[in-house]
């Protein structure tokens, strides 16, 4: 058996990681059995040995280009010409790509397993140029955090979501100290199933967020305005809001771990996908809030994905745009085909 000891020193002074030894951790979880592999430590060791309040350093920029491609697109009520641009520069550099594929509540054990390593292995050769995470259900993430370790990917874990406690009397939920014990490094918060079919209100989502990026997790924040509010002419109003009180208490210090999804409620699950001009210009609107609140510099670092009925037809054409740094993904994160065709549009979305 191989032994790895890795020794961490609270991150504000340094963190050290020495050679092998030591037992237990992340990879014996979930009755798995299994040794401490040797997965990028940063993210296998994110959960067994970071601690809250332990931030990583993450490189988040990569050169721009477009590509392009034709997409059959829903149109409820379009935004387009309000706020074409986020006054960036269609030039300025893009930050680096970030595929998301939210499962839900799909898979089982061996359907999940089989997935994620098939995941691993078809975003080996994007691991330069994009950043992809995967959030199965809870009950799965021990089991699919040990088969991402033993593949050495890079692929991030997710969960779905998180509670605001360390722990203690709250029935039926998980604390972001076990979600790290398992192996997750990001977590969705204000998910528009969670918002509108759960009732979570706009208090909770700030303290999710809070506690996600106090964890130094990185934090995907799901915002995005329901068909009535697109169709009379919302969509900003309602994406402002959603960003201005979900990052109420957030630091421009931390925004490295913060990435936005807009995801109008009416395109999810629907198979109705926003135009790319629609999602651009509300895209581009979510920057300039960003700039507003944490300097224009910063903003323009996050990384913005869509999401909402996002395929690999349209994959491409919405990546195009410059304020469109990703995309969140349903449906088409449970076929491999799918999912694989979408993280290499987003990756050949920033080569020149
Ligand atoms: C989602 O749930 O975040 C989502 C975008 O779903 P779908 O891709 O199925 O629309």
């Amino acid at each position: 058996m191989r032994i790895v000891v890795l020794r961490a020193f609270r991150p504000s002074l340094l963190i050290v990681v020495h050679k092998p030894v030591a037992v237990g951790g992340l990879c014996g979880l979930g009755g798995l059995g299994s040794e401490l592999c040797e997965r990028d430590w940063l993210r296998c060791g994110d959960a067994a040995f970071l601690r809250p309040g332990w931030a990583l350093p993450s490189d988040m920029t990569t050169p721009s280009a477009s590509t392009s491609g034709s997409n059959p697109s829903f149109n409820p009520g379009s935004n387009s010409g309000s706020n074409p641009g986020s006054n960036f520069g269609s030039g300025a550099h893009k930050p680096r790509p970030f595929v998301g594929g939210n499962w839900k509540m799909n898979t089982d054990r061996a359907s999940g397993l089989a997935l994620a390593k098939a995941v691993a292995a078809a975003t080996k050769p994007l691991e330069e140029a994009m950043d992809v995470a995967i959030f199965p259900p809870f009950v799965y993430l021990p089991l699919i955090s040990q088969a991402l370790c033993d593949a050495g990917s890079k692929v991030m874990l997710g969960a779905q979501d998180c509670y605001i406690a360390e722990k203690g009397a709250f029935t039926g939920e998980v604390s972001i100290g076990m979600l790290k014990d398992v192996g997750v490094s990001a977590v969705l918060v204000g998910h528009s199933e969670r918002r509108h079919i759960m009732h979570e209100g706009d208090d909770f989502v700030t303290a999710k967020v809070d506690f996600v990026l106090a964890a130094g997790l990185t934090c995907v924040l799901c915002i995005g305005e329901k068909l009535e509010q697109r169709v009379t002419g919302q969509t900003d109003h309602i994406n402002e809001l959603q960003l201005e009180r979900g990052l109420k208490h957030t630091k421009v210090e931390q925004l490295s771990k913060l990435v936005v999804a807009y995801e109008p409620v009416w395109a999810i699950g629907t198979g109705k996908t926003a135009t790319p001009q629609d999602a651009q210009s509300a895209q581009a609107h979510i920057r300039t809030v960003l700039a507003e609140m944490f300097g224009k510099e910063a903003a323009s670092t996050v990384r913005i994905q869509y999401g909402g009925s996002m395929t690999a037809a349209n994959a491409a054409t919405l990546m195009a745009e410059q304020d469109i740094n990703g995309g969140l993904l349903g449906g088409a994160s449970l076929k491999i085909e799918d999912f694989t065709a979408i993280c290499q549009a987003a990756a050949a979305s920033v080569k020149a």
